[in-house]
């Protein structure tokens, strides 16, 4: 007898003919990973989108649980964007000069985030982490930025520190997330244990030599928005600002997505730097660095007056395409902010009620954590309360109920950090739940969960 996911991959494969042959020619030529979630024999090749769909070099259709990794808070092609870009192109895109939209796209961060009197623009939100560091080395004159054991921050050398699984929750020590880093970062970085008490000792035993705390104020490896969490993050910048150590809300992820102004608008905290990207450039690539007027000032190097001015810059940083959809992206998103962020928060609430209801009532080893509209399936019974509790029981069950779910007509990324859109209608949730309920359920006639 055939399993259910011999019959399952056959299917797939049936139907994206297109996406093997592109997949073996760029295998020959291309060094880039592809994403886990759309492993089969072949990866599927996403050739276009609208709105809640993408559509696979072959034509078929799914339910995009991907959005950019997040960027596409109103899902793809939204008209405003499209129509900023479509104008912004006829006008001519000039790069490494000052155009009109960085002022409008810099007002709008400072009228949506708590505490914004200066703002950056760059390409990504990695390089929006790098110059953020460096910044409050220069105005701390200390050297050692600390992140969360969990936490993502981007590919630069100072982002590249996992925690070591075998040291004590309350102790984390910090490796090598990639070869290649220089011993010599790792010098300079700490890592705090999330949602504990004893990063605030950590930080009081260590304040002289801290530049920075760098917190995702809600953790994309274990989204969730909570009292509890939300009090430990306040007092956490207390910590910080009783020690002059800055304190950094990487918005990346959560800018423009839990809330028009993030979470600093959520928490009602104004954080010293705030970062972001994905949304802020409405789908075109960005970062951006903002905050406080003396920290901030300090991008303007050594014009700014300042002898702590640091460099900052880049030939594509507040390019007029990313600065024409971001000022459509985030314009709408504030005009509409009274319709979008309750409807897309109580979606994603919805979808984490149905699937871990279903769970408990068919007693899988499954669980959904989500914040809004940010989610993440796992496969496990064991409460989350941070990254370190995440056990794979099972991984050829995780990695069957991908396969499923992409059959199903649903696509989440590799990274499994998932996301919903205002371009999300009741009914494509609904699908996406039916979906993940029947790929559970085919895992399990597998006996695998
Ligand atoms: N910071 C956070 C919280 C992120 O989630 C990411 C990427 O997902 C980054 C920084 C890096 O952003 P980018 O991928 O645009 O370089």
């Amino acid at each position: 007898m055939t399993s259910r996911i011999e019959e399952t991959r056959s299917a797939l494969v049936a139907r994206t003919g297109r996406s093997r042959d592109i997949g073996q020619r760029s295998h020959e030529i291309l060094n880039m990973g592809s994403a886990a979630s759309l492993e089969m024999p072949h990866p599927v090749f996403i050739a276009a989108s609208d709105r809640a769909r993408v559509y696979d070099a072959d034509g078929n259709a799914y339910i995009d649980c991907q959005l950019g990794f997040g960027t596409h808070v109103l899902g793809h092609r939204h008209p405003a964007v499209v129509e900023a870009l479509h104008d912004a192109v006829d006008r001519g895109f000039q790069f490494g000069i000052h155009n009109p939209d960085q002022e409008r796209l810099a007002s709008l961060v400072r009228e949506a985030v708590p505490g914004v009197e200066g703002v950056i623009f760059c390409n990504s939100g990695s390089e929006a982490t790098f110059y953020a560091i460096r910044a409050a080395r220069a105005f701390t004159g200390r050297d050692v930025v600390a992140t969360f054991d969990g936490a993502y921050h981007g590919a630069h050398d100072w982002g590249m520190v996992v925690v070591d699984p075998d040291s004590p929750v309350d102790a984390p020590v910090g490796i090598p997330m990639s070869a290649g880093v220089p011993a010599a970062v790792y010098a300079s970085r700490m890592l705090l244990p999330y949602r504990r008490r004893a990063a605030f000792d950590l930080i009081r035993a260590n304040a002289d030599r801290l530049a920075l705390v760098m917190i995702e104020p809600v953790q994309s490896s274990n989204p969730r928005l909570d009292e509890e969490t939300s009090a430990w993050l306040r007092e956490l910048r207390d910590v910080c600002r009783e020690h002059g150590v800055l304190f950094l809300m990487d918005e990346v992820i959560t800018g423009f997505r839990i809330a028009w102004g993030g979470m600093a608008e959520h928490l009602d905290l104004a954080p010293d730097l705030v970062t972001h990207g994905k949304a802020l450039g409405g789908g075109v690539p960005i970062g951006g660095v903002a905050g406080r007027g003396d920290v901030m000032r300090l991008f303007r190097g050594a014009a700014g007056g300042d002898p702590r001015g640091i460099f900052s810059g880049g030939s594509f940083s507040g390019n007029p395409l990313s600065m024409a959809a971001g000022v459509a992206l985030v314009g709408t998103l504030g005009a509409q902010r009274e319709q979008v962020y309750p409807y897309i928060n109580a979606q994603g609430d919805r979808l984490a009620a149905r699937l871990n209801a279903f769970a408990a009532r068919h007693d899988m080893a499954f669980q959904v954590l989500n914040a809004g509209s940010m989610f993440q399936l796992y496969f496990q019974r064991e409460p989350i309360g941070s990254a370190r509790d995440v056990r794979y029981v099972d991984r050829v069950a995780e990695r069957d109920f991908y396969l499923h779910l992409l059959a199903n007509g649903v696509l989440v990324p590799g990274t499994r950090r998932s996301f919903l859109s205002a371009a999300h209608t009741p009914t494509d949730v609904d699908a996406i739940a039916d979906a993940v309920e029947a790929s559970l359920l085919a895992v399990r006639d597998d006996g695998r969960i």
